[in-house]
């Protein structure tokens, strides 16, 4: 059976040339960053080269890049290590509903440790206005915490006047990017953020590797401790094939970026349109125009979003419904409640997150495909 995959938000493949540019540090240049001999010095030229091009390809300087284990360990050194350094100064965050739970759930943790923490609600597109965030600081706040494009339904806020306010109050403001991170552009000398957090496999790098960058004088206490690897911020060796493969994705970012957001973004707003036409009642969630290129995610009333991933399954089609971290669980996806959705229509919800490899051919099946899924479980749905 043809595969066809729709779930890129959830990790995307390694590009071949990703893959041949990490080959050489598995094999023959594995030496350790940290040592003085020809190997660590082959890897540490090979390391800063990688800081280097991802600094330059989001505006940032090599010193305000730090790698680590991936998007999740960027949000908690991010948020923890602000918090912790702050914690003097004031004790409120603001965040918002529609987080990740790498940032949600780290603040929820900090909010069990006395900290006060406000989330914000997103309206029904899944935005958080700047004026929110305005309307939320206090005196002891101390950071803002706020998403740059939504992993479920893909909606795009508003980075840098959330980042203007923030600047303004002279509180420090962190955005999760890990999705919209080379899908669109990123330049962070005039983004107005304080911290972000990126990840190497949504964008056709490899698993287990991410960017934290932090501006330069932002104060970040260290979450975890040992060597003096990334400039004591985040100690362990280095991991240079992920590193170096993360770099080539950027590589390959910067010479695709515009183009294949064109072209998946007229994909996606085909299936769109012909799953609109052939089935009736399925809404559009998220922003209709605000929104990452890929990202399609919509509600089917009537019918569980569970059942329509499994049935999509056996055609070999591969969607996700709700965010991948989260499945397995029977809980309405929290960003669709937060957006309002009643829960019969969370629970009715399907992301098709479309990528670099998909193609017309593709889109063709799956408009042919999902609408008779849906007419057949519609029929034994005594709803
Ligand atoms: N933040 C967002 C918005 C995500 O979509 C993800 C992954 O799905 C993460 C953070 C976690 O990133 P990683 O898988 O690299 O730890």
């Amino acid at each position: 059976m043809n595969r066809i995959y729709f779930d890129h938000s959830a990790t995307t493949p390694i590009d071949p040339a990703v893959f041949e540019a990490m080959r050489p540090y598995f094999l023959e240049k594995f030496g350790n960053a940290s040592s003085i001999h020809f190997f660590g010095r082959e890897a540490k030229v090979a390391l800063e080269e990688a800081r280097e091009l991802v600094a330059d390809f989001c505006g940032a300087s090599a010193n305000e890049i730090y790698f680590t284990s991936g998007g999740t360990e960027a949000d908690n050194m991010a948020i923890l290590g602000v918090t912790h350094q702050l914690s003097e100064k004031g004790k409120h965050i603001i965040s918002s509903r529609i987080e990740h739970h790498a940032v949600l759930h780290t603040c929820e943790y900090l909010a069990k440790q006395g900290f006060d923490l406000t989330l914000l609600k997103p309206d029904k597109f899944g935005e958080i206005t700047p004026q929110q965030v305005a309307e939320a600081i206090r005196d002891d706040t101390i950071l803002v915490s706020i998403m740059h494009a939504n992993n479920e339904v893909g909606t795009i806020n508003d980075i840098k006047k959330i980042g203007e306010i923030t600047k303004e109050r002279g509180i420090l403001f962190h955005s999760d990017a890990v999705q919209s991170f080379g899908k669109i552009p990123i330049q962070l000398s005039t983004m107005n953020v304080d911290l972000m957090a990126m990840s190497g496999h949504k964008i056709y790098g490899p698993k287990g590797i991410g960017i934290l960058f932090v501006k330069r004088g932002v104060k970040l206490l260290p979450i975890t401790f040992g060597g003096a690897h990334e400039r004591n911020r985040r100690p362990g060796t280095e991991n240079i094939p992920g590193i170096i493969g993360l770099a080539k994705a950027v590589e390959l970012c910067k010479e695709q970026l515009a183009s294949d957001e064109e072209r998946i973004g007229q994909l996606r707003d085909l299936l769109y349109k012909k799953l609109s036409e052939k089935i009736p009642r399925l809404y559009l969630n998220g922003h209709p125009q605000k929104r990452l290129a890929g990202l399609l995610n919509v509600s089917v009333q009537g019918i569980e979003g569970e059942a329509l991933l499994l049935s999509l399954d056996l055609k070999g089609i591969a969607a996700s419904s709700g965010s991948a971290c989260t499945s397995g669980s029977v809980d309405p996806s929290h960003v669709l409640s937060a957006m309002g959705l009643k829960p019969e229509l969370a629970q009715s919800s399907i992301r098709f997150s479309l990528g670099r490899g998909n193609t017309l051919e593709e889109v063709e099946y799956a408009a042919q495909v999902l609408p008779e899924i849906v007419e057949r479980l519609r029929a034994m749905s005594p709803l």
